[in-house]
């Protein structure tokens, strides 16, 4: 029963060697119990802040004690009534192929209605985070500027989609030329641009978006975030998901300057963790899986097969090797 535990904690870019794939003991099940078979695991940029020890808004992971996302597992033997042979469920697991568990804070998902991996991508953590910063933050009203960065990732891709359903014009920014052509070809997106080519953000930005950038939703941070602050509208709003672009920083670089931004423009830039919006949650899965049905929503997955690739497929995360969710199909 293979299991994988954080082996040290990554000093800079995390490496292969930081994980370590142990064979544990077949589990057995209890009175109250069922048996977990893992389906899909999702990796996650944010696994990145827990790896380190560091205080956040979730605990570190403890060293050689397996890692956790979010997985989607099958129900294999069951002395829980809740719970019978068959059931597919979803919700934060260690990393093991097979595992006990008493049900609790697992949702049951079902396949009839989407294939089970969306349930880590469109339907789970990442359409929900797209959809609250975006509505919740963001606030975007038809006609605006709306300008998201990763826009070729998991949440950004809901997040662009989710704006050309509310009326905006939308902007992305990814890593490479083909990503920037899918942006345009299956998602929708009214123009992208390729941060890797690209000389001088703010002149790029300003170029696409001759009215302004009304909103900004930014999972990466940094330099390119500095590009798209320099062009926001007054009483702009900067939705502030992710920083992926400094996560693997040892030292925090400078941070923007806010005068010719924040205050010139009366604009609004907040952060958020997904968690804030748990008393909503049915609502945004209703309206996301209404626009999945509707076919309003493209949910592109990268999927990596087999249990022994989650760590790489992590890593490949920081290298731009995904295109919408990276799941590992075990
Ligand atoms: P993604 O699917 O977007 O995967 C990461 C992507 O980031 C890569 O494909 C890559 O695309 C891009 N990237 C990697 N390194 C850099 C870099 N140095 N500079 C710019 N882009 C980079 O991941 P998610 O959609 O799951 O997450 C997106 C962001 O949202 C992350 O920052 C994450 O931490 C955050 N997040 C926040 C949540 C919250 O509650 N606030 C919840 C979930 C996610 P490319 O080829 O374009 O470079």
């Amino acid at each position: 029963n293979k299991t994988i535990i954080l082996n040290s904690r990554p000093v800079g870019k995390p490496q292969l060697s930081d994980f370590k794939i142990v064979d544990e003991e077949m589990p057995h099940i209890k009175d109250g119990e069922i048996l977990l078979k893992t389906k899909f695991v999702s990796v996650d940029p944010y696994l990145r802040g827990r790896m380190s020890d560091a205080k956040s808004y979730v605990p570190p992971f403890e060293l050689q004690k397996a890692m956790t996302s979010g997985i989607v597992a099958e129900v294999m033997e069951s002395q829980n009534d809740k719970f019978k042979v068959g059931d597919f469920l979803s919700g934060m697991l260690p990393w093991r192929e097979f595992q006990t568990s008493t049900g609790e804070n697992l949702l049951k998902i079902d396949d009839q209605l989407a294939p089970l991996s969306n349930y880590l991508g469109v339907l789970g953590m990442t359409g929900l985070t797209a959809y609250f910063g975006l509505t919740e933050i963001g606030k975007p009203k038809k006609g605006e500027t709306l300008v998201v960065s990763g826009a070729a990732g998991a949440v950004g891709s809901i997040v662009g989609q989710i704006g050309k359903i509310l009326g905006c014009r939308v902007i992305g920014i990814a890593g490479t030329d083909e990503k920037v052509e899918l942006l345009k070809s299956e998602f929708g997106f009214d123009e992208a641009i390729n941060y890797n080519t690209t000389k001088d953000m703010t002149k790029a930005i300003a170029e696409v978006c001759p009215d302004g950038v009304d909103v900004y939703y930014d999972n990466v941070g940094g330099s390119i975030s500095d590009g798209v602050h320099a062009n926001i509208n007054r009483l702009g709003r900067i939705v502030v998901c992710g920083a992926i672009s400094i996560y693997n920083e040892t030292k925090i670089p400078q941070g923007p300057r806010v005068e010719h931004f924040l205050i010139r423009k009366s604009a609004l830039m907040q952060g958020f963790v997904v968690s804030n919006y748990i008393d909503k949650l049915p609502e945004g899965m209703k309206q996301l899986s209404q626009w999945l049905a509707e076919g309003k929503l493209n949910s592109t997955e990268t999927i990596v097969e087999g249990f022994e690739n989650i760590p790489q497929a992590f890593l490949d995360l920081f290298e731009g090797k995904n295109t919408g969710k990276m799941i590992v199909k075990i």
